[in-house]
């Protein structure tokens, strides 16, 4: 099982790296290592199965955040009290996105950074992306809102961005007025 100490933090210099594309069919060690992010972030978005193992709860993951530079992550979204929706996207890019931009208003979280970071990170308000799913077919996934937000959150790490880089350093609120909070 997969624990919270498991997942890289951002001190790590493998975070930074640029994920290679990844080709098909998956070998089992990618295989096994979605079906553990998945479990993580399933998990750790339940109260009591939290606490009980001391997960840090956080809906997306991307392979290197365990070490794994591959171009895939795993988003699991909470639509209702104790239903989740799972995306597993491989080699996933932006293919078109809205023109108005939002934000997360208390700040993006990220299960590598592990303090509070204040601060506004623009994001596309509606996003959809090409990709590809376990099986190596292609793929058209939407996402609006908190789920847009996460899309680019994860494909950023794939190329060794993390959200506090896209924070203005001397005026974390700048440009507050230009963008709708979430
Ligand atoms: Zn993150």
């Amino acid at each position: 099982m997969l624990k919270t100490k498991d997942i890289l933090d951002e001190k790590d210099k493998r975070l930074r790296m640029v994920s290679k594309e990844v080709s098909f069919p998956l070998t089992k060690k990618d295989k096994d290592l979605i079906d553990t992010m998945i479990k993580y972030l399933h998990d750790s978005q339940i109260e009591e199965i939290a606490e009980k193992y001391d997960l840090r709860p956080g809906m997306g993951m991307s392979a290197i955040q365990l070490g794994v530079a591959k171009r895939y992550f795993v988003v699991v979204n909470e639509i209702d009290e104790g239903e989740f929706e799972t995306y597993v996207l491989i080699n996933p890019k932006i293919i078109s996105n809205s023109v108005e931009k939002i934000y997360v208003e208390m700040g993006e979280g990220c299960l590598s950074v592990n303090r509070p970071v204040e601060g506004i990170v623009p994001r596309y308000a509606r996003v959809t992306l090409e990709a590809y799913d376990m099986e190596g077919r292609k793929i058209h996934v939407r996402g609006r809102e908190e789920l847009a937000i996460c899309f680019q959150h994860e494909l950023d790490h794939l190329n060794g961005i993390l959200f506090v880089d896209h924070i203005d350093k001397k005026d974390p609120f700048k440009g507050k007025d230009q963008y709708r909070a979430i």
